[in-house]
């Protein structure tokens, strides 16, 4: 019998909630053209959650369907995204076809599933949780030993205790000695300064970076697909 995974790609679907064109807001490729494909479903519950209409909303298509998509823009960055994208497991065979078509791939991830089975060409945004958020309990902090060194770490916080809890997780887990970059701190949109954290990441203990949400800054916050 034959297995989903080994389907011709054709047979294969995603539920996806949109796809979209717009600059990279966050991270090591902030401000590149990129393509954005968001996929419905979270099995977190992040109090600050900015995308709650990625929960349930969407359709199934076929990774030849979503491919064309990616392809009719000319952005060599494709992010995939959510929700949580490694609810489900047509992800990996996605993967594998986007970066045969040449797109360089950057996966997003909250940090509470595996990321052991990602391919080592993807680029890991891993958005690990505080306790600001509700969800920090789900944290697989195994995932942190399966990062590589060129991926991401970033941790949104909403106060002074949520910075804390980021540097104590760097410095228990000595992630500054195995990235390559600085862990990126992401105040929370609209509710704490970005000068304050700055001030924050300055005096911190371990290195650091500030990151902010540029494409709320570029464009009115509340759009959706920007
Ligand atoms: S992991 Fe992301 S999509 Fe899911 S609830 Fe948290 S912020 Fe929202």
């Amino acid at each position: 019998m034959q297995t989903i995974n080994s389907a011709p790609s054709e047979a294969l679907t995603l539920k996806v909630n949109e796809i979209f064109y717009s600059v990279q807001g966050e991270g090591s490729f902030a401000l590149y053209p990129c393509v954005f494909v968001r996929l419905t479903g979270c099995n977190l519950r992040c109090a600050w959650c900015d995308t709650t209409y990625s929960f349930y909303e969407g359709n199934q298509q076929t990774l030849t369907q979503i491919a064309d998509q990616v392809n009719a823009w000319p952005a060599e960055l494709v992010e995939i995204t959510g929700g949580e994208p490694l609810l489900q497991r047509n992800i990996y065979p996605l993967f594998e076809r986007l970066h045969a078509s040449g797109k360089k791939v950057l996966l997003e991830t909250s940090g509470s599933l595996t990321i052991e089975r990602v391919p080592g060409f993807v680029h890991i945004v891993l958005d690990m949780k505080t306790p600001g958020s509700g969800e920090h309990e789900k944290n697989r902090y195994e995932n942190l030993d399966l990062m590589k060194a060129t991926d991401d770490l970033k941790i949104v916080i909403s106060g002074l205790e949520d910075f804390e809890f980021a540097e104590q997780l760097i410095m228990k887990h000595q992630i500054h000695k195995k990235l390559q970059r600085p862990v990126i701190v992401q105040p929370e949109f609209g509710r704490l300064e970005p000068a304050v954290v700055a001030e924050w990441v300055k005096a911190a203990q371990v290195p650091m970076r500030l990151g902010l949400q540029l494409h709320k800054y570029i464009y009115e916050p509340s759009l959706r697909a920007v």
